[in-house]
């Protein structure tokens, strides 16, 4: 299999490779990536050099590049985003651009060379939130933030290749993820590296707001499963049940990290903060899926690999800035 990965210098991508490079021994992967605030080069330093890998530095929206690129590889998948929520907030443009322009350029110039497969990654947030049940894969998106939007509109542009052309693409929509190389300006990493420094962590409103949290090596082996036996057309939404409210994750950091309740600090709330995400993620378990971590496992994994690499995060927190409206909110110090 030659394997063209976009935005695998980002953290889900940058996981996915470092996992097919794994487990697929025979597999060569091509990273084409922008390489934009979002990456650090460091997370992908250590594949320099291996036999399987090659680096690309290039724009999702680059049709001419990309046809330069692509041909040659049989899969692409499609991690390449603008993937920040509290961005998309103080500007869209740029979630506009790429995920649903870089999108389309993709699926373009992937059915032009005829890449085999067509793996487009996204999120469970462009079902937008319900306070009781789960979303399948049939129901509506309704999506709420300007960068879930964006989200929701690729994925229609990516289920019309498919439709109208016949183009092999396949979805997969996962809940929140966490682990290693998420930058952090994410929840968990921004939590645990606050702690790491003795500051507070930013608590947005009541805490309530509930996400399904999902270790990246078990999102990585469903895509994977999916890449290899995912039906033509088809999304698949990836979950493991692991609904917490904010507030209840927040304390299992806090456990974790040997701090009490008087580092959290409660500050306004994002904009049309979703209330609750869960999805129904019965087609990926009957395709043979199933989470290989618990949740207090993970987040332990997770909380060691930022004790041991501050060399990582560190210098990506310096360049890191509050969004507008906690700004406008008085809260002008970096969390
Ligand atoms: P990330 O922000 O860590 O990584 C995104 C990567 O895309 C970065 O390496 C960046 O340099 C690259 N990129 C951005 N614009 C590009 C462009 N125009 N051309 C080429 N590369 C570009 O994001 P992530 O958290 O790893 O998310 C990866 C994908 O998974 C995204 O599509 C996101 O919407 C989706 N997703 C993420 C989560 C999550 O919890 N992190 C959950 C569900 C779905």
């Amino acid at each position: 299999m030659r394997l063209f990965v976009t935005g695998g210098a980002g953290f889900i991508g940058s996981n996915f490779i470092r996992y097919v490079l794994r487990e697929h021994p025979d597999w060569e992967v091509t990273n084409y990536d922008l390489l934009t605030y979002a990456a650090s080069p460091e997370t992908v330093r250590d594949l320099e050099g291996h036999s399987r890998y090659r680096f690309i530095k290039g724009d999702i929206c680059d049709a001419g590049l990309l046809r330069d690129v692509l041909p040659g590889h049989d899969a692409l998948v499609n991690f390449a985003a603008e993937s920040h929520v509290d961005r998309s907030i103080d500007g869209a443009a740029v979630f506009v651009r790429t995920n649903l322009v870089g999108t389309h350029t993709l699926l373009e110039v992937a059915r032009e060379v005829r890449v085999e497969r067509f793996i487009h990654i996204s999120t469970d947030e462009v079902y937008g939130s319900r306070a009781e049940g789960k979303f399948r894969e049939e129901d509506p998106l309704a999506p709420s933030s300007p960068y879930a939007a964006t989200k929701a509109g690729a994925d229609l542009l990516a289920r019309s290749y498919f439709i109208t052309y016949g183009f092999p693409v396949l979805i997969t929509r996962s809940s929140n993820n966490f682990g290693p190389w998420q930058h952090p300006e994410k929840l968990i990493p921004l939590f645990v590296t606050n702690l790491l420094e003795g500051k507070r962590v930013p608590l947005y409103g009541d805490g309530l707001n509930v996400r399904d949290w999902l270790f990246v090596e078990d999102n990585c082996a469903a895509i994977d499963l999916v890449l290899r036996e995912g039906k033509d057309g088809e999304v698949y939404n990836i979950a493991a049940g692991n609904e917490l409210t904010n507030l209840e994750l927040t304390r299992r950091i806090l456990g974790l990290l040997g701090a009490g309740e008087e580092m959290i600090e409660r500050v306004p709330d994002r904009p049309g903060h979703d209330r609750r995400y869960a999805i129904d993620a019965t087609r990926v378990r009957e395709l043979g899926w199933e989470p290989r971590y618990t949740l207090d496992e993970a987040l332990e994994l997770t909380v060691g690999w930022y004790r041991e690499n501050r060399w990582w995060w560190g210098p990506l927190k310096e360049r890191m800035e509050l969004p507008a409206w906690l700004r406008s909110a008085g809260r002008r110090e970096k969390p």
